[in-house]
């Protein structure tokens, strides 16, 4: 018990505070042993629910949110604080390069519904479902290129297209004061659906740089 107080005290941040972890451990020791041995067992008891405690607490380094536990100035940035784009990306990215149809194609042959409000032989825009602005479509190609680092040089005058469509259809809801124009690749790009598409949203002032 005593060994697993000692090595929990790098949880408690500065060397000062660990080193005062571990003398007040120590004396409780000493003096325990003095007085009786549920006194030990009592300090103890309480010291471990007090390092448990602090490390559900300062989750997202401390485990608890399934990630190993670190000592904080390792970490540059909160590992369970993702948000849910970010989640999808990387579980996207396990499936890439699965043959089964992506959600878009699917909005495509329209055996799911969608709220289209372009499209043509080549291209259609419909409405994200999760809209992250008062508007905010996407302009999909029919045939299914995965990504944009996919695509082929071949491909220019396809793409070249969607983005002519995502200026009209901008144009169409009335984005008069301006838009961000987004695509996203692959996991970092945190990119959810493996179905070439640009993002076009609009309606609010955006931030930069991006998260
Ligand atoms: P990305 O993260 O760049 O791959 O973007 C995929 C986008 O598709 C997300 O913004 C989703 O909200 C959106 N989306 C997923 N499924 C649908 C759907 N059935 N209809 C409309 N938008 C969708």
């Amino acid at each position: 018990m005593y060994c697993r107080q000692i090595l929990r005290t790098p949880l408690f941040g500065t060397r000062a505070a660990k080193l005062s972890r571990f003398s007040h451990v120590c004396r409780s020791e000493v003096s325990a042993i003095k007085i009786n041995r549920p006194v030990v067992i009592l300090v103890n008891i309480f010291l471990s629910l007090a390092a448990a405690e602090h490390v559900d607490n300062t989750c997202p380094t401390g485990g608890g949110c399934g990630e190993p536990a670190v000592p904080h100035h390792h970490q540059e940035r909160p590992l369970c604080t993702k948000s849910d784009e970010v989640r999808l990306a990387e579980e996207a990215s396990k499936k890439y390069g699965s043959p089964a149809p992506t959600i878009f194609s699917k909005v495509i042959d329209k055996s799911i519904p969608a709220d289209i409000i372009y499209e043509d032989e080549k291209c259609l825009a419909f409405r994200d479902i999760s809209p992250q602005a008062p508007v905010h479509f996407l302009v999909i190609p029919r045939i299914p290129i995965p990504r944009i680092s996919e695509a082929k040089d071949d491909d220019a005058e396809l793409l070249g297209h969607l983005l002519v469509v995502a200026k009209n259809v901008a144009k169409q809801e009335s984005l008069t004061e301006g838009y961000r124009v987004v695509i996203n690749d692959g996991k970092h790009g945190a990119q959810s659906v493996y179905h070439l598409h640009i993002h076009v949203l609009g309606g609010r002032q955006m931030k930069w740089p991006p998260g």
